[in-house]
């Protein structure tokens, strides 16, 4: 058979861990026998951010901005006993935040849905895809313990000196209060990325904040995303047959839980943090999540939602054998694969990605699966593979 030809390269970012096994094994059994895998090498182990002072991160970033395309491993984030097992000269910042600093980026959060791997709410029979607002709000609230009766204002000094301020509560005892904040262009941006995103994989697009009760700021929001919605976007939401839902947040939350699934749902920092735990939980397992930063521009990276497994990782270490759940990394492949076939017109490459894809699916709904999916999958008499039997699976039916 011929290999499938590339044209443009796909950014490839190395991670740790055992998830650095699983990257090989996938590249040796599923991508290399059949593509001719055309990438630009980024090692993203922290060994190597290490030795390049983190400089790595941030040529992969700018890589992606020149490919548009990325495809990552799960990295380590350090910390203080990281700082000791790799001899750190610093404690690097995560990979994740750096890159999505420089792409500017929003990250989407989708379940892979199987039969046999149900989700606890018994009508969500498609994904539901969260993206969360990743500046501002409550993440950079400035806070005051109030310790007594007094006065709180919030003050704006103009960079004439002029003054606009706006009494928050006239106190008579203790009490507690928080300012916070949110910039336009941030706003924007995030609009920007879920309008593509939901345009890009032909989904409707649900936003929700509580405008009724937070006239200005949370207004804000729902006005930025109906403006650059009507400008921008509309006409493409209305010839791709797709739709644009903004509610309040507590009639989206009812919504959410009484759907079938199968559309965006956009969040603030906060709702977002909340509801992508509740929405992941719920549809059974971190292994089973893929994750894609989309940047304004158009720029995609893809990756697992979970991390490098550590605990996996320590047993291979050992020489012990690991059933460690490879989906959300292959995932991460096929839709980066079909991101650069829809770019550069290669419908080999989108095709591959598809029965990539449905090798993988078919493999888990057959009854075999690594040991975190036959814990809960309602298959009976699941077989139990290990991490290389479970990819050498997928690849006899691909
Ligand atoms: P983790 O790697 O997500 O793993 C936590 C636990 O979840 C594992 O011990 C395992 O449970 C289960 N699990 C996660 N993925 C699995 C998979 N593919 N197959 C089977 N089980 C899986 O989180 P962590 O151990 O807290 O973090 C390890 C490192 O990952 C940290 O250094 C962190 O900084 C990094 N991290 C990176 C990213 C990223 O790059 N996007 C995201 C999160 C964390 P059992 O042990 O019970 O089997
Ligand atoms: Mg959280």
């Amino acid at each position: 058979m011929e290999k499938i030809k590339m044209t443009t390269p796909l950014v490839e970012m190395d991670g740790d861990e055992m998830t650095r096994i699983l990257w090989k094994m996938i590249k040796d059994n599923l991508l290399e026998p059949y593509i001719d895998l055309k990438t630009e090498y980024y090692d993203l182990g922290l060994e190597h951010r290490n030795e390049t002072n983190d400089q790595v991160t941030v040529d992969s970033a700018m890589a992606t901005k020149k490919y548009k395309v990325a495809v990552k491993c799960a990295t380590i984030t350090p910390n203080a006993a990281r700082m000791d097992e790799y001899d750190l000269k610093e404690m690097w910042k995560s990979p994740n935040g750096t890159i999505r600093a420089i792409l500017d980026g929003t990250v989407f959060r989708a379940p892979i849905v199987v039969k046999g791997i149900d989700p606890c709410v018994k009508n969500w029979k498609k994904p539901i895809t969260i993206a969360r607002h990743a500046y501002g709000d409550v993440y950079k609230g400035s806070e005051m313990k109030i310790p007594g009766a007094g006065k709180v204002e919030l003050v704006y000094t103009a960079e004439d000196g002029t003054q606009t301020k706006e009494l928050v509560h006239e106190f008579d005892g203790p009490g507690i209060v928080q300012g916070m904040h949110n910039l336009n262009k941030s706003i924007e941006s995030f609009a920007r990325s879920c309008f593509t995103y939901a345009l890009d994989t032909h989904q409707d697009l649900w936003f929700a904040t509580k405008d009724t009760i937070s006239k200005k700021y949370d207004h804000t929001f729902k006005d930025i995303f109906q403006e650059i919605y009507d400008t921008e976007f509309k006409e493409k939401f209305e010839a791709a047959g797709i739709e644009y839902f903004y509610t309040l947040i507590d009639d989206a939350v009812a919504r959410v839980m009484k759907s079938e699934g199968g559309y965006i749902w956009a969040c603030k920092n906060y709702d977002g943090d909340v509801m992508s735990d509740m929405v992941s939980s719920a549809f059974g397992s971190l292994a089973m999540m893929t994750s894609v930063l989309v940047s304004p521009e158009g720029y995609y990276e893809y990756e697992a939602a979970h991390g490098t497994v550590q605990r996996h990782y320590y047993k291979h270490l050992k020489g012990e054998e690991t059933s460690t759940n490879s989906v959300a990394t292959i995932f991460a492949w096929t839709g980066a694969l079909r991101k650069r076939g829809e770019l550069d017109g290669i419908s080999e490459l989108c095709e591959f990605a598809d029965r990539l894809e449905k090798a993988t699916i078919d493999t888990i709904e057959a009854g075999e699966m690594t040991k975190d999916l036959a814990l809960i999958t309602t298959i009976e008499n699941p077989t139990v593979l290990n991490s290389e039997g479970f990819i050498k699976a997928i690849a006899k039916r691909l």
